[in-house]
């Protein structure tokens, strides 16, 4: 089994409401994208998947993020934009994109500072 991961970054602001103190009040942070994928398989390269394949789907998935007010956006109506739905997105568009059948996304953490991050992770029945 192999892993790759890959880390991106991103700005923009977000409204929690309901969380309590002060996250309800609009604020912005530098989110921190990091994404593992997972397979078993190398290609006839001795790669999982070209590293700059998987950069550049994760740039499309994270232009619609970047230096947006989350909270207005519509893959977020219906719930609130938390560093767990933004980490969820990124894996459902990602495991969209990807076309290399043999490989999966196996979890999305999202930083949203230094110290806290929030991660999706694979269940055996995500696995396809
Ligand atoms: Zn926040």
């Amino acid at each position: 089994m192999y892993e790759l991961k890959v880390i991106t970054r991103f700005a923009a602001a977000h409204r929690l409401t309901m969380v309590g103190t002060k996250c309800e009040n609009m604020h912005g942070h530098n989110w921190k994208i990091e994404v593992v994928l997972q397979g078993d398989r190398l290609d006839s390269a001795g790669v999982l998947m070209d590293f700059g394949d998987v950069k550049a789907l994760l740039r499309g998935i994270i232009a619609r993020l970047d230096h947006q007010f989350l909270n207005e956006l519509p893959m977020f109506e219906g719930g609130q934009p938390s560093s767990e739905r933004i980490a969820t997105f990124v894996a459902d568009q990602l495991q969209q994109a990807l076309d290399v059948p043999t490989v999966r996304v196996s979890r999305v953490s999202a930083w949203e500072s230094e110290d806290a991050c929030a991660t999706w992770v694979a269940t055996e029945s995500s696995s396809g």
